[in-house]
């Protein structure tokens, strides 16, 4: 039984609405879900991805911009939390910088396709490895990262026509990953940050505000979360899901508005 998380880079809640998405509008109808979760300052992909691995904002651990530097003082990760366990984790992206999520010896298995020349297909190569993989090596926890819609937002601008389009294109891929995975996975699907124009990083509400949905055994399915829910929140739900103790550093929570008691 595998833990997935899929993130969709720089999709915002309002969108899922406004594009014709019929995979995500199903998976949300039957997940525990809520389009009102939200991001970290700086609205920046690597630092709200390093804050979903490490659970703490970026005022911690030190990463507030695209370009990552060694932190005076590590903190425990999922990756790392997870490997020391014993669990098997896996990478499937197209964004090179999210190599630093994880320190070198802990994943089982890794998957990048540089998808930086804003090629529309870039989340399909990835889907598709992940669909074959994650069953195939037994992963306990993979992380699939679709990073084509925010390249959309920055090119076309968020909620235009360029940017709903690729959704709905991602909302195809989704669909194809989703029905190739080990049954009784749990999924978590969430963004990192919004968009506003043709950029993010602001303490707008446009960026920060995300979708977060999980689902799978143990989770209440067709149920809005109404708490505050955080990406900080993230790694400990997982975390929890997979039977491991959180670290004292993590500062998010369990998502247990999510999950059957
Ligand atoms: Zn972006």
């Amino acid at each position: 039984m595998a833990v997935v998380l899929i993130m969709l880079d720089g999709v915002r809640p309002d969108a899922l609405d406004a594009a014709d998405c019929p995979q995500l509008q199903a998976f949300r109808d039957q997940a525990a879900a809520t389009m009102d979760a939200r991001s970290v300052m700086p609205s920046i992909t690597l630092p709200c991805h390093v804050s979903i691995f490490h659970s703490v904002p970026p005022q911690r651990h030190g990463i507030t911009s695209n370009d990552w530097t060694p932190p005076a003082r590590p903190l425990p990760g999922l990756i790392e939390v997870a490997a020391a366990a014993q669990k098997r984790c896996g990478f499937f992206y197209n964004w090179e910088q999210l190599r630093d999520l994880s320190r070198p010896g802990h994943l089982h298995y890794s998957y990048f396709r540089d998808g930086a020349e804003h090629d529309p297909a870039a989340d399909e190569a990835v889907a598709h490895m992940a669909a074959e993989v994650i069953g195939a090596e037994k992963l306990d926890f993979a992380f699939v990262y679709f990073g084509t819609v925010d390249t959309a937002g920055h090119t076309f601008g968020w909620m235009s026509d360029g940017y709903l389009n690729q959704l709905e294109r991602i909302d195809r891929v989704f669909g194809a990953l989703l029905a190739a995975l080990p049954a009784a996975s749990t999924i978590l699907v969430q963004s990192d940050h919004g968009g506003h124009e043709r950029t993010h990083g602001t303490a707008m509400v446009e960026d920060l505000r995300i979708p977060w949905m999980l689902s799978g055994p143990g989770v209440r399915a067709g149920t809005p979360i109404d708490a505050a829910v955080s990406l900080l929140d993230s790694a400990p739900t997982i975390a929890h899901i997979l039977g491991l103790d959180a670290p004292a550093a993590w500062e998010g929570r369990v998502v247990r508005e999510a999950l059957a008691p």
